[in-house]
């Protein structure tokens, strides 16, 4: 036993392997280096756990589930990073933290924090509203009653009338799946813990926290948007490989020729891929709305056809000055704070929507699976942010068919919608006022900022007092 206990907190963060969770999982590790902690599993002290690419049939460098362009190649990755509990075991014991920051997909880590005798934090990577519609229909399973899946039912205990339909839920809840056992057991191990992370604000969502502490009976800390709080301009440049930007001169030039608020920034996140059909309403779609847009089409396996279709559309686009296609990966902070962007179409994946929203932009929302169509609900019944597209099916990207789920139609109304300034002027206002918020919320004396150092102080107590007294905490 240390007769001096050590002042340096040691936080070990598990990040999973994927944009939408290491990005803010990275960027609060970065917080906590910054106000006070040592931290591994980043910069000079991150742990490289090798991934096991030959043993689950993938090339080396394919590790990561954006990478993942067919089920079969993303049912190897999972299958990789799920090989590596053992190894992760092994460096918990070596680093012996004093805190364990696990990302959601890992429910195990409760079991090791419980080992080691120390707090287990969850981190959740999206936002309080969608975990409490998740908790609500996971318990009073409101969608059983109806025999129509295009019925609309109200979620049972939210203080705002919230309706949807059982299509618009995740498949592990609609049927039970593999993925059930494994979201069920995640869900649980948010409970178990000795709290909760989440990239949020006070401002933005204390309703939604105060009812997920009476739903999980636990604690929990808004330490968010971190991404703003931590990327500076020259991180925003950073946070991308380079060798994935090189269209970065090109597509500057051309917002810069723009108007301000005047392009619409189009993406579906790191992982979605549109089907061919369905790339080309969305490309026609746009093109029928007049108003222009930046679009970032990720590349999927085996669609060449496509690749021509697209590469005369960007002709075109260009051509009469209206559009511009990046192909496969954006730099979407350094686009979304340029002046000419003024609005965007997103998946609702919530680390865009923060991003967006810290930018005080509008959104056209179109979810596509996952929790994204109760993100959609929080941007348009709650926040009146939002457009909805009209999307009605929650199904994940690679499942989806051959045809477009989603009409040019649909799309051209709501982009139209959105940036026909006169409709959406208090859409507009409610953004930038909460974009202003969200900036001060993580300045000194802001609810993140306060929030964040009393997380800091809380852990520093546990363990002065584990220390003085020697033994394993009880938590
Ligand atoms: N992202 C990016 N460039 C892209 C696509 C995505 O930088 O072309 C980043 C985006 O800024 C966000 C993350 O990847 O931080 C995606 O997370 P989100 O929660 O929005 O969606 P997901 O990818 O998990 O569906």
């Amino acid at each position: 036993m240390n007769s001096q206990p050590r002042k340096q907190l040691h936080v070990t963060f598990l990040p999973y392997p994927t944009p939408g969770h290491m990005n803010p999982m990275i960027d609060t590790a970065r917080l906590f280096a910054k106000y006070g902690t040592l931290t591994s599993v980043l910069d000079s002290t991150t742990h490289v756990i090798p991934f096991p690419a030959a043993k689950v049939g993938l090339p080396d460098g394919v590790e990561n589930i954006k990478d993942g362009t067919t089920i079969e190649k993303l049912g190897k990755i999972m299958h990789g990073i799920s090989m590596l509990k053992d190894q992760i075991e092994l460096q918990f014991q070596d680093l012996q933290p004093d805190c364990i920051v696990s990302d959601m997909m890992y429910p195990w880590t409760v079991e090791s924090a419980a080992k080691l005798g120390i707090p287990r934090i969850f981190f959740y990577s999206s936002s309080y509203f969608s975990n409490c519609v998740s908790h609500s229909i996971r318990k009073h399973r409101p969608h059983e009653s109806f025999v129509s899946n295009t019925h609309k039912f109200t979620i049972p205990g939210l203080s705002q009338t919230i309706e949807m339909t059982t299509l618009q839920l995740p498949e592990h809840l609609r049927t039970k799946t593999p993925m059930t056992t494994h979201f069920d057991a995640m869900f649980e191990s948010e409970s178990a813990s000795y709290g909760a992370l989440y990239n949020s604000f006070h401002e933005l969502e204390s309703e939604y926290k105060k009812l997920h502490g009476s739903m999980l009976g636990i604690k929990s800390w808004t330490v968010g948007p971190v991404s703003a709080w931590v990327n500076k301009d020259e991180q925003k440049a950073n946070r991308e490989r380079k060798e994935d930007l090189p269209e970065e001169a090109e597509w500057l030039k051309w917002l810069n020729s723009k108007k301000n608020e005047s392009v619409l920034y189009v993406s579906f996140g790191s992982l979605t891929r549109l089907s061919d059909a369905q790339l080309v309403e969305l490309a026609i779609g746009l093109e029928d709305s007049g108003h222009s847009f930046i679009w970032v089409a990720r590349k999927r396996d085996g669609n060449e056809n496509v690749d021509i279709f697209l590469k005369d559309f960007a002709k075109r686009m260009k051509e009469n000055n209206k559009g511009y296609i990046i192909r496969n990966w954006a730099p979407q902070l350094l686009i979304l704070d340029h002046p000419a962007i003024g609005g965007i179409v997103t998946h609702c994946g919530w680390n865009s929507i923060l991003e967006s929203l810290n930018a005080g932009l509008p959104m056209v929302t179109w979810p596509m699976f996952a929790e994204q169509f109760y993100n959609e609900k929080f941007l348009v019944d709650v926040l009146k942010i939002g457009v909805p597209v009209g999307a009605k099916e929650n199904m994940f990207w690679a499942s989806i068919g051959k045809d477009a789920l989603v009409i040019r139609k649909e799309i051209t109304n709501a982009v139209v919608k959105l940036m026909g300034k006169e409709e959406s002027t208090e859409m507009r206002r409610r953004a930038r006022e909460l974009g202003d918020a969200s900036k001060k919320t993580i300045e000194e004396g802001g609810s993140s900022y306060n929030n964040l150092m009393q997380l800091l102080d809380e852990l520093r107590s546990l363990k002065v007092s584990k220390v003085l007294s020697g033994k394993r905490l009880d938590i």
